[in-house]
């Protein structure tokens, strides 16, 4: 897709907002930051914000597929680097030949790793990632005294370095849920677990984005934040002083009067009280609108907010200009959720079309897609 100024759907990244959330998250956690930029950087583009997160101060990045890290060394990015989610057919040889760092969930995958080292004559670079609660990859209690001693063996061997240790919090969204400082416990009588055997780790990891921003005593050497450096709040509700990166826009492509009692796109969820303008905007669900917003959001146009009425369709959504139009024309531009410049209204955010529909802002950004045009300012 070509870049234009004013594309008709734009996904608008402020780098300038990622690298005042680093901040913000690392001086509240009291540690450095890795930055999480999975998932394309949860929607915002992952080189990009990992080449802005590293220039504020960011000292590592982490993603779920090697795929993703490779990505990311292919753009040039050297910094350290982890991936944490693997399968039975990941290349963990080319993971070795990049330098990325591979967090193995279970002893199965260590000797998959350690033997991709030996074919290759190299030191794999690992992370042990524990179990200590949250139910999902990680390695298994059950599983941990042969993996402990299994990483010894292939340290000593000089088949991997065991670079860290790390767990991810089931509850970190509720910082004062008794989990949280028992997974904490547990990464660190894992770490003691290999000091025994021989092993100390550079560095121990666990805080998600909300951890980190109202649990620094659960920091250790890193905290490895996501959503707070998107700048949306991991904590509905509380602000931390993040600043939103992406903002969705739309050029209004038609203003048209419809007259009263005109049902509004399929199944004409919506009729019209009174003779009024619509607009429509070239943003549907194919985009990542979810179309279960439909009729229950608001957008942003020069300052004014409108109702969204009737149904999202794959392609376009209609606004209710009212009978005056609301100073509307085609060509205008509309905020659909983001970021407010100082000093004027509030515009939408993702957290509103989250609470909305039952889910989380993590979804809304990420799900961002389509025909959107991602653009950097
Ligand atoms: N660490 C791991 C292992 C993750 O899977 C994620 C994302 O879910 C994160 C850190 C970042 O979490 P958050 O976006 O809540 O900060």
């Amino acid at each position: 897709t070509t870049m234009t100024d004013s594309p008709a759907l734009a996904a608008t990244v402020d780098l300038s907002a990622i690298a005042h959330n680093v901040r913000v998250v690392a001086e509240r956690a009291g540690a450095p930051v890795i930055a999480v930029v999975k998932a394309d950087g949860y929607g915002h583009g992952a080189v990009p914000v990992a080449r802005a997160a590293l220039a504020a101060g960011a000292v590592e990045l982490g993603v779920a597929h090697l795929t993703e890290a490779l990505t990311l060394r292919a753009a040039g990015i050297d910094a350290h680097l982890t991936s944490w989610l693997h399968t039975p057919g990941t290349d963990f040889a080319a993971g070795i030949a990049a330098g990325v760092d591979l967090a193995i969930s279970s002893p199965r995958q260590l000797a998959a790793v350690v033997a991709a080292a030996r074919e290759t004559g190299t030191t794999a670079i690992v992370t042990a990632k524990v179990d200590t609660g949250m139910g999902r990859s990680g390695i298994a209690p059950d599983e941990w005294a042969q993996t402990a001693a299994d990483l010894a063996r292939a340290q000593a061997e000089g088949a991997i370095t065991l670079r860290a240790m790390m767990c991810h919090l089931a509850f970190g969204d509720e910082p004062d849920h008794p989990m949280n400082s028992q997974q904490a416990a547990g990464l660190d009588a894992a770490a003691a677990d290999l000091a025994r055997l021989g092993v100390v780790p550079e560095a121990l990891h666990l805080s998600n984005s909300p951890a980190a921003l109202t649990r620094p005593d659960l920091s250790r050497d890193l905290v490895r934040p996501g959503l707070a450096l998107y700048g949306c709040s991991p904590i509905p509700g509380m602000d931390f002083g993040l600043i939103p990166a992406l903002t969705l826009s739309a050029e209004v492509a038609l203003v048209k009067k419809i007259p009263a009692g005109q049902g509004v796109s399929y199944g004409h969820s919506w009729i019209t009280p009174r003779d009024t303008t619509i607009a429509v905007l070239p943003a549907g669900y194919a985009d990542g609108v979810p179309r279960l917003i439909s009729g229950r959001f608001e957008v942003s146009i020069n300052g004014r907010r409108f109702p969204g009425v009737g149904r999202i369709c794959m392609d376009q959504l209609v606004l209710d200009l009212g009978p005056d139009g609301g100073g509307v024309s085609e060509g205008d531009r509309a905020v659909l959720f983001g970021a407010t410049p100082a000093g004027e209204p509030e515009v939408p955010k993702a957290v509103d079309w989250a609470e909305t529909i039952g889910t989380i802002d993590y979804e809304i950004v990420s799900g961002i897609r389509g025909r959107a045009q991602r653009r950097y300012v």
